[in-house]
């Protein structure tokens, strides 16, 4: 078995994904047809031709420029279902996914509609294919605290009802995380695990205050911790896992090359790091490519991509059951494999 083929095979849990990011092509040119209003996308090798960027404005207008094909309930319902199907398929067996229902306004289409339907996708997905998923709602910083309670307010009624968590998206640079103090404390009381992106576009200052303003569960990206050694001792110490996207980050432009970025520094310094895609449709990518770009341009050993698997498991929110299966299942897996790879 060739390295690649070992990495698809390998059982894999994904513990940031956005589904309005990791739609499948297939889906959304069925929605194309669907509602037309793009004469330029004729077949799938157009809409993927679409989906190149020619910088960071492009790929925001992209963004919008495919949600408008998003309308009924139905159409999310759908999308979840091949989505997760898509996700299995490449040996992801479980994943905690954002999902952002407020985002579709202009279409229509209130997160009233949105949160049923696409539970009613994860249940089918669930059924159909072998993927177990949770969601988990993000909030997004750029609409204020006000907005977020009352989008905290929407969820809450699905609490457990594959909801699990609350999560805070958007710009860390101009809204930083104390200001959704009370909203990440209510969400905490209700009962939603909490979890916000930092230190990403911002610096280690956005991760402080996501821990000690929002107490969060764990931090999406996190890597710019690098930049500071105290807080890097205290995630080693805390084990706050770090939910660590390299293709999304260096395509934005966070760092020069797949080289050059410090998943393998933070990685030896014991942090509880995993490795995640983000937007994969959105950024041409997948799980399996992230875990390439590991070995190849990160150096890690096969035994230490078992370790950043057996991570995210220990980051997820599943259950101690669910757990200990899922990380017989990788066991197993590498039981078999370690002998046979080119
Ligand atoms: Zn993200």
């Amino acid at each position: 078995m060739t390295l690649r083929e070992t990495i698809e095979k390998m059982p894999k849990v994904e513990l940031h994904l956005h589904l309005e990011g990791a739609f499948t092509l297939n889906y959304l040119f069925k929605l194309v047809q669907k509602y037309g209003g793009d004469a330029d996308i004729k077949n799938i090798a157009d809409l993927e031709k679409r989906f190149v960027f020619r910088d960071f404005p492009h790929f925001i207008e992209t963004w919008f420029w495919k949600n408008r094909f998003f309308r009924e309930p139905t159409d999310f319902e759908e999308s979840t279902y091949w989505t997760l199907g898509a996700l299995a398929k490449q040996n992801i067996i479980y994943t905690e996914a954002f999902f952002s229902p407020w985002d579709f306004a202009e279409s229509g289409i209130s997160a009233k509609e949105i949160i049923p339907a696409t539970i009613a996708g994860v249940d089918r997905a669930e059924k159909d294919f072998n993927i177990k998923c949770r969601l988990i709602a993000d909030i997004c910083r750029d609409h204020g605290a006000e907005t977020s309670i009352r989008r905290l307010d929407d969820v809450t009624p699905f609490l457990n009802e594959k909801i699990i968590g609350i999560g805070l998206g958007g710009s860390e640079q101009k809204f930083p995380a104390y200001l959704f103090k009370d909203v990440f404390r209510e969400a905490k009381n209700r009962g939603f695990h909490i979890v916000a992106h930092a230190g990403e576009a911002a610096g280690p200052e956005s991760i402080w205050s996501a821990i000690r303003d929002l107490n969060v569960e764990r931090i999406g990206h996190g890597v710019r911790a690098v930049e500071d050694p105290e807080l890097i001792e205290y995630l080693q110490i805390e084990q706050i896992p770090l939910e660590v996207c390299i293709v999304s980050s260096i395509k934005i432009g966070v760092y020069p090359s797949y080289r050059e970025y410090p998943f393998t520094d933070i990685f030896h310094k014991g942090l509880l790091v995993t490795i995640n895609s983000d937007d994969p449709t959105m950024f041409g990518s997948t799980l399996s490519d992230e875990y390439e770009i590991l070995i190849r341009d990160q150096g890690l050993s096969l035994s230490e991509i078992k370790h950043v698997q057996m991570n995210a498991v220990s980051a997820s929110f599943a259950s101690m059951e669910e757990k200990r299966k899922m990380k017989d299942m990788i066991n197993s897996f590498w039981d078999r494999h370690n002998e046979n790879i080119q």
